[in-house]
């Protein structure tokens, strides 16, 4: 059993998290790892690491030269598990490990991926509300079944994390891909906590850029959302046009019904900053996909590791297929 945990300045948490987990596994018969991704962190994070990584060689430690962001510290964490499972959750103690016993049971009974389920707090605040709009916006747009409500907190089968693993797209939204993987799924209930310490490490933008991910990575429709819109927006141009030529044409039967033809500079006006912002909305959303096709054609590795360690050998290989990152020669 593999647990991978992105940490990105979470010295607050670390001791937390160590004393938390090592009790939940001290009661499983399995044997299991886990894997700290520090994402480039800027506190003593990493020291905190190498103190339990000293402990206890069942915790294996990574160390990105910079923050790569979340996404790409579960990606590589992910890389680097070896267990017939993978179970990926948060540094900050708001997945109970004490849930952990729940997933594996379900994985035993033959789900290949078991998911947690947000329980709804009552406490209703417009960062609630924001993610339930992209939940749903993303479950109308995209073909994939991506569950409503789960993160990226879950148990994967070696199946299923080898097919991540192979995937090389760099913009990921590893819960998207979990679900287009398909194979057995399951949710499980949970009550989200309240972090053990620390600040919330996924400020706004990181939070909008995640969003964007799920939905561009995922669905195509906003393209043809933008087509829609500009044959939309054209046909309602050409009908003015020809009632404005009517117009000109037969001023007096128009003037029957209080149409007579006035100078009209705010009806074009506004026509044009329309016309101009749907065609601006369009390119950006095209912008949306060039972006993504650049950025994977660059074909950089996805994250670049500093350090590791408590593997004997390197425990990812360098050439092989699927999302890598670049271990430095003489660290590996
Ligand atoms: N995290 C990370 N890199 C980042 C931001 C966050 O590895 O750039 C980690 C963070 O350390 C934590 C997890 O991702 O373990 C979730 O972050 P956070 O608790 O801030 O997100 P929230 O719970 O508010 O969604
Ligand atoms: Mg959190």
């Amino acid at each position: 059993m593999s647990v991978v945990i992105p940490c990105y300045n979470e010295e607050d948490v670390l001791g937390e998290l160590y004393r938390r987990l090592s009790q939940v596994l001290g009661s499983w018969e399995e044997t299991a790892e886990i894997v700290l991704v520090d994402d480039g962190s800027t506190d003593t994070t990493w020291s905190k690491m190498e103190a339990i990584q000293q402990k206890d060689s069942r915790w294996r430690i990574v160390r990105f030269s910079r923050n790569f962001g979340h996404q790409t510290a579960v990606s590589a964490g992910l890389r680097y598990a070896a267990g017939s499972a993978v179970i990926v959750m948060d540094a900050d103690l708001q997945d109970p490990p004490e849930e952990l016993r729940r997933f594996i049971s379900k994985w035993k009974d033959g789900y290949e991926v078991v998911y947690a389920v947000r329980r709804h707090r009552k406490r209703g605040t417009l960062k609630r509300a924001a993610y339930k709009t992209f939940y749903r916006l993303l479950s109308g747009l995209s073909n994939h079944d991506i569950p409503l409500d789960s993160g990226d907190f879950c148990l994967m089968d070696r199946t299923v994390v080898d097919l991540i693993n192979r995937m090389p797209e760099k913009n990921r939204f590893v819960r998207g891909l979990r679900a287009w993987a398909g194979f057995r799924k399951t949710g499980i209930e949970y009550e989200r906590r309240e972090r053990a310490g620390g600040e919330p490490k996924y400020t706004g933008t990181k939070l909008l850029k995640l969003a964007a991910d799920g939905i561009f990575s995922f669905s195509a429709t906003p393209l043809r959302l933008a087509t829609v819109l500009g044959l939309v927006v054209s046909g309602i141009s050409f009908l003015g046009a020809g009632f404005t030529l009517f117009q000109r044409l037969f001023p007096d039967w128009f003037a029957q019904f209080g149409l007579a033809p006035v100078p009209g500079y705010a009806t074009i006006v506004i026509s044009i900053l329309f016309v101009g912002g749907v065609q601006l909305v369009c390119i950006g959303l095209v912008g949306e996909y060039v972006g993504r096709i650049y950025d994977e054609t660059k074909q950089r590795p996805a994250w670049v590791v500093e350090e590791q360690q408590g593997w004997e050998e390197s425990p990812v290989e360098p050439s092989s297929v699927g999302i890598t990152g670049y271990v430095p020669e003489r660290r590996s």
